[in-house]
């Protein structure tokens, strides 16, 4: 299949990108002779170590610093902080993009809006601020915490778009906000959490859109829901993503778990080119009223670099957050233990939490089943669990 103009001209532009330039001559890849997405899948992916260790370097000296950068964001990794380097043109997109979405999601025109997320050195903030105003919205920055003065300003100027993380939203529910229509949330794990967002939304009135995006410092934005709650919808026209089988590296067809993998399309600092996000999630093919098609239905639900093979499937134990989270007696402490017994895998679970039901081991089995195909031989829901989350690997003797 012949590659999208986009696709195009965002790999002219990557090749003239000096840290490309020196990754594909390592490869003996010239992006120029690429035309098809056959060839484009011979491109070599590109890792968070090698980007990290790049961007790491002083301006002066990494090849991922340009001249025309106009905001310079930062992240952190482990201890340290990275820098997130934009252009005026990638800001431009950015909004533009995100603009486009804000109309699906319901926002008008004018509408107030509050953004409760940072604005100091990190980009949350600022990236919801920017396509706000770019849509032509009024917005206020409200930053994190202060809630009963968060409160106040979203009465007295009937603010009717919030952007929250869900806690903090919830928070902000109980003081009083009758005003907020549409909820765009983020920063915590939201639509892969079975239950949670209809909790936030019972939380908030019931009467509200709830708006979740996945995203990440590297690529903002990459999926965003809209009004018609049918999944986070990848922003295809900024950009290309795959899924691969994160052991073999082969391109996975829609509808199959796997890692994602990003290219941006329009990108001039740090492009991303078949940049392995180390997410695991499902991308499938269905057309929506709002116009778009690929959706990750469940957003991210764990990481791939965590994976175990227990009976002979792939395993990743985030997985177990997410579904422990949507039953209300149960923390989110627990330990894994995967063994052998008699030659074949044994897997056990121990949750922190009551069940004054009795019925809540069965249905977490079943739950567990459906979500990783696995069958967990031995559930136990336990009163006090010393520590957790953890996962004990003792057919390696170690865990993680
Ligand atoms: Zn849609």
């Amino acid at each position: 299949m012949k590659l999208t103009a986009l696709l195009v001209n965002q790999l002219e532009r990557i090749s003239r990108n000096s840290f490309y330039v020196q990754k594909m001559r390592k490869a003996g890849i010239d992006l120029s002779s690429i035309k098809t997405l056959e060839d484009f899948e011979n491109i070599p992916f590109t890792s968070t170590s090698e980007l990290l260790a790049e961007l790491k370097k002083k301006p002066s000296e990494s090849a991922l610093y340009r001249e025309d950068i106009t905001r310079i964001n930062f992240s952190p990794s482990g201890k340290d902080l990275y820098p997130v380097y934009h252009t005026g043109h990638d800001l431009e997109i950015m909004h533009r993009v995100c603009a486009a979405s804000l109309e699906a999601a319901g926002v008008k025109k004018g509408d107030i809006c509050a953004v409760t997320f940072g604005y100091h050195l990190f980009i949350a903030g600022l990236f919801y601020q920017g396509q706000l105003e770019y849509y032509g919205a009024k917005v206020i920055p409200l930053g994190p915490g202060e809630s009963e003065r968060a409160v106040q300003i979203i009465n007295d100027y009937q603010v009717s778009i919030l952007v929250s993380n869900p806690t903090f939203a919830m928070k902000l529910a109980q003081m009083g906000i009758p005003s907020v229509k549409i909820l765009f949330v983020g920063g915590e794990p939201f639509t892969s959490v079975e239950g949670y967002p209809e909790m936030v939304k019972k939380a908030m009135g019931g009467e509200i859109t709830i708006i979740d995006s996945y995203s990440m410092a590297l690529c903002m934005p990459v999926a965003r829901s809209c009004k018609y709650g049918t999944g986070l919808h990848i922003m295809d026209d900024f950009v290309h993503a795959e899924i691969i089988d994160p052991g073999t590296c082969r391109v996975l067809p829609h509808g199959e778990n796997g890692e994602l993998v990003l290219t941006h399309l329009h990108k001039e600092a740090v492009p991303l080119l078949r940049y392995r996000t180390g997410d695991l999630t499902r991308m499938e093919k269905k057309s929506c009223p709002c116009g778009r098609e690929l959706t990750l239905p469940r957003s991210v639900f764990g990481r791939t670099d965590e994976m175990l093979k227990v009976k002979g499937v792939k395993f990743w134990p985030s997985q177990v957050s997410g579904i422990i989270r949507s039953f209300s007696g149960l923390s989110n402490k627990y330990r894994v233990i995967v063994s052998t017994r008699g030659g074949v895998d044994h897997l056990q679970l121990m949750v922190e939490g009551s069940d004054p039901s009795g019925t809540t081991v069965d249905e977490l089995a079943q739950r567990l089943k459906r979500d990783t195909l696995l069958a967990f031989n031995d559930i136990r829901i336990t009163a006090k669990l010393e520590d957790g989350p953890s996962v004990i690997d003792e057919r390696k003797g170690r865990g993680f």
